[in-house]
């Protein structure tokens, strides 16, 4: 069965209360039973003290010490409390009773020889409360004193009680359980609210919000927890429309380039020096795009892969190794720098840091003529590689979007310099991926400095 919300509370609640509500009623029946009937027992009791110590018998026969008390008008009537009284022998033959209670008997059970509490029994159409006392006269036991009072009155107010209580208790659960309902159903309006307009957000509308009713409740802050979940999933479809517009127009270019070139060559027989010429052009645009569709292919793979095993690096050698490498590679002079004298120890992926440090010295090599630093060094206690290059600097404006895709600095496109603009991209997710802290100065003229904080 599905039950809504407000249902779910009113019921727990419901079934919390009832059960507190039943131990309650339980408390006062049994405090009220015991009250009365423990008052009824005492008055039984003074009442049998009473005429134990004014009867006994003697070879048989009942003596009264003083015989007035005995006949006083409660034993007589059978209205307003009245006390009956037996006297009977050891085998519960009655011996005297009574007048007020006509033709009944008391009930004598022969295994009580003195009754410590009372027991309620019927006698004709009315209930008593019943004491039984054994009659002892000179060290023998001759007979029992049985005395009863009425209990018809104690008995109907315990009923009265127990009617009440019981009528009581599914009026108040029930009336308990309709409120709950209706002040959850309360509650939980805004939250119907706030249901039915994210139901209406769709990719076209993304830019609506939740109203927030109450900025400081829970309510409010569920309310603004959606709007930043909106806003995200927004910029992030912006994001991804202005990667694919991007892309695409990055893969036309150098289509249009091979398709252009391609069809000026058809267009009349040339000399083999012309073919070779526009053939290498074309070659050059299939270049140009089979490295935007690996650089394209190695983001999708940082984006979706799951990110990449930590390994123990030790900075100070890989960093030294690389330099060496790639001026072994590239001819170039790539001076590696240290102060440090221990191993410097990070846990990064092995696999992300060199392909970070690739796109960096790569950049750095393209967009420089001068010597390149590489420098590991421990800044307010943390690791740090540097990535200097003495080049053209990059423009300050340019600086806040070097990271974003596609994104080329005007210069390096007047000037020619190859490149797809996915390569500080890359960089960017798998710092992000890595847990590595990257950022970047430049001097227009001096050069540029990659900053990688571990
Ligand atoms: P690409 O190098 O393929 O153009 P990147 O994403 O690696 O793409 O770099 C984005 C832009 O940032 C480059 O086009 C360039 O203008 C600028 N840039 C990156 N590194 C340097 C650098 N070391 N010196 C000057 N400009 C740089």
């Amino acid at each position: 069965m599905k039950l809504s919300y407000k249902e779910k509370i009113a019921r727990r609640l419901t079934i919390v209360t009832a059960l507190i509500v039943m131990v309650v009623f339980g408390v006062i029946y049994w405090v009220v039973d015991f009250t009365v009937v423990g008052n009824i027992d005492r008055e039984l009791d003074l009442e049998t003290n009473k005429h134990v110590g004014q009867i006994f018998l003697e070879d048989g026969e009942i003596k009264f010490i003083h015989k007035d008390e005995w006949m006083e008008e409660e034993h007589q009537e059978i209205q307003l409390n009245p006390i009956f009284i037996e006297i009977v022998d050891l085998d519960g033959n009655s011996m005297d009773k009574s007048p007020n209670l006509g033709n009944h008997r008391l009930l004598f059970h022969p295994d009580w020889s003195s009754k410590e509490g009372a027991s309620t029994i019927k006698i004709g159409d009315q209930l008593v409360r019943q004491k039984q006392m054994l009659l002892n006269h000179e060290g023998i036991d001759e007979g029992y004193l049985l005395v009863a009072t009425s209990f018809e009155d104690t008995q109907k107010l315990l009923n009265n009680l127990r009617n009440i209580l019981l009528l009581l208790y599914p009026g108040i659960l029930i009336s308990l359980f309709l409120t709950m309902r209706y002040l959850a159903g309360k509650s939980i309006q805004p939250i119907k609210k706030i249901i039915s307009k994210t139901n209406q957000i769709t990719q076209s509308n993304l830019n609506e919000r939740v109203p927030v009713l109450d900025q400081k409740d829970e309510i409010g802050q569920l309310t603004r927890s959606i709007n930043d979940l909106l806003n995200r999933l927004e910029q992030s479809i912006i994001r991804e429309k202005q990667f694919t517009s991007d892309a695409s127009h990055e893969l036309r270019t150098p289509l249009s380039v091979m398709r252009g070139t391609l069809e000026v060559l058809i267009r009349k027989p040339r000399t083999s020096e012309e073919y070779v010429n526009k053939i290498q052009t074309a070659l050059g645009s299939i270049d140009r795009m089979s490295a935007m569709i690996d650089q394209l292919l190695a983001l999708a793979r940082v984006e979706k892969g799951a990110p990449s095993p930590k390994d123990e690096v030790e900075i100070l050698s890989f960093v030294e190794e690389m330099a060496a490498q790639y001026q072994t590679d590239t001819g170039r002079e790539i001076r590696f720098k240290t102060r440090e004298s221990m191993p410097i120890f990070v846990q990064v992926s092995e696999k992300s840091l060199v392909m970070i440090l690739n796109n960096l010295i790569q950049n750095a090599i393209k967009y420089s003529e001068g010597p390149i630093d590489l420098e590991v060094k421990i800044e307010n206690g943390k690791p740090m590689i540097f990535v200097n290059d003495q080049g053209q600097g990059i423009a300050a404006e340019s600086i806040k979007k070097i990271f974003d895709p596609f994104y080329r600095d005007p210069s390096a496109l007047e000037k020619l310099i190859p490149g797809t603009g996915l390569g500080l991209a890359i960089v960017k997710k798998l710092a992000q991926e890595s847990g590595i802290e990257i950022s970047v100065s430049s001097e227009s003229g001096l050069g540029s400095t990659f900053r990688l904080g571990f």
